[in-house]
């Protein structure tokens, strides 16, 4: 008999699909001795991520490390399934791809499309805010990504700018999708922010899609002014602030009218009369700022002060 935890039987059952629509990575059981392991990207909480190459076609690709271990003492093998499927399936220019997965003994092995330019995060702590152009760039990619996924029925629920990173030539790819599916509660108390969260999210009342657009609006205003509305000294003033939609605006840094108006649209407690994703991407700001090819490379060296 078979006495591998069910998640195991599960891995084996489903062997690695092939990586649309990039041909490159062949259909195959992938095994370590594929790859040569390069620097490391970085390190998450349950393992550490390697730029990693697919030795016969030099595919670069970044390759997620995680111990069967930790996913065991977490209890987490039905989220990191649940991710895994989830970002199989979606193909969007957006969305970072993942091309498959294998296991040794230890270790789960995720193979992820690198994105060269890491994580958003970082840029925006460079810069401390981003110009109009650029804010309005991320939100256009995002809403475009986030549409596709909804018409997919997926919600992300933990869009944040530790989720979001760039490729070469500074287009925004989602990450982690469904790793925060069952963990929700779990994440918060582990470790801490509720700032993206819409306010029947921290309720934890019954929610939809339009969680991503509260959301949308929290990175917008983040984005412009370099840090979250709701943010405050403690998780209990954050959670009031954002129960109460306790939004304003400071004189400075100066932020269009447009701006302002569409993260109003967003920051709506109401779910149901938030701008819709469509709406998103036609509203005026977006249409007049955003890149229409998504990529903000050229715009990393602009001057955020001058719009
Ligand atoms: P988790 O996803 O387990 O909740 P995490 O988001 O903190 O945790 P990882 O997703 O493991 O961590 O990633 C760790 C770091 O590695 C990221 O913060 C990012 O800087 C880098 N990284 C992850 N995936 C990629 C990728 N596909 N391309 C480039 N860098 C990446
Ligand atoms: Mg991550």
């Amino acid at each position: 008999m078979d006495r591998r935890p069910g998640f195991w039987k599960f891995m084996s059952a489903h062997p690695p699909r092939p990586p649309e629509p990039a041909p490159r990575i062949s259909t195959k059981q992938w095994s370590i001795d594929d790859f040569e392991i390069g620097k490391p990207l970085g390190k998450g909480k349950f393992g550490r991520v390697y730029l990693a190459r697919e030795i016969k076609s030099k595919y670069v690709v970044a390759l997620k490390v995680i111990f069967k271990q930790q996913i065991e003492k977490y209890r987490l093998h039905h989220q990191l399934r649940r991710e895994m499927e989830i970002q199989t399936d979606l193909r969007h220019p957006n969305v970072l791809r993942l091309f498959g997965w294998f296991h040794d003994a230890t270790r789960i092995f995720l193979i992820l499309e690198y994105a060269h330019g890491g994580e958003l995060y970082k840029e925006l702590s460079k810069s401390h805010r981003f110009s109009e152009r650029q804010a309005a760039t991320y939100i256009a990619s995002l809403a475009q990504a986030l549409a596709y996924c909804h018409g997919k029925h997926v919600i992300h629920r933990d869009i944040k700018p530790e989720n979001l990173l760039l490729d070469h030539e500074g287009r925004l790819k989602i990450a982690d999708f469904g790793w925060s599916v069952q963990s929700e509660s779990k994440r918060r108390t582990m470790c801490g922010t509720l700032d993206y969260l819409a306010p029947e999210m921290v309720e934890n009342k019954e929610h939809d899609y339009s969680v991503d657009n509260w959301t949308l609006g929290v990175l917008c205003y983040e984005f412009l002014y370099g840090v979250p509305p709701f943010e405050a000294e403690s998780q209990r003033d954050t959670f009031r602030r954002i129960m109460k939609v306790d939004l304003s605006f400071p004189s400075k840094p100066a932020v269009s009218t447009e701006a302002k108006n569409l993260i109003s649209q967003l920051l709506v407690k109401d779910s149901s009369k938030r701008l819709s994703l469509q709406k998103i991407m036609e509203h005026p700001w977006i249409v007049q700022n955003a890149d229409p090819m998504g990529s903000c490379s050229k715009l990393h060296n602009t001057n955020p002060f001058s719009n």
